[in-house]
């Protein structure tokens, strides 16, 4: 069943958006879509490479 990477929420309780990222799917939650976008860091540790990846730089 796919989860939030974020909260471990199922398809059961939020629209999950599914994300592919070095070869493989993951998915998060439109309430966490923010932090992959501005703190993508704050994923290292639950999403395989997020350490790597950078923020947008344009904050709104
Ligand atoms: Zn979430």
């Amino acid at each position: 069943m796919n989860r939030c990477v974020a909260c471990d929420k199922t398809d059961q309780d939020v629209p999950l958006i599914s994300v592919s990222f070095r070869g493989s799917t993951f998915s998060i939650c439109p309430q966490h879509l923010p932090i992959l976008i501005h703190d993508p860091k704050m994923l290292a540790g639950k999403l395989p490479g997020a350490e790597d990846m950078n923020p947008a730089e344009h904050r709104d």
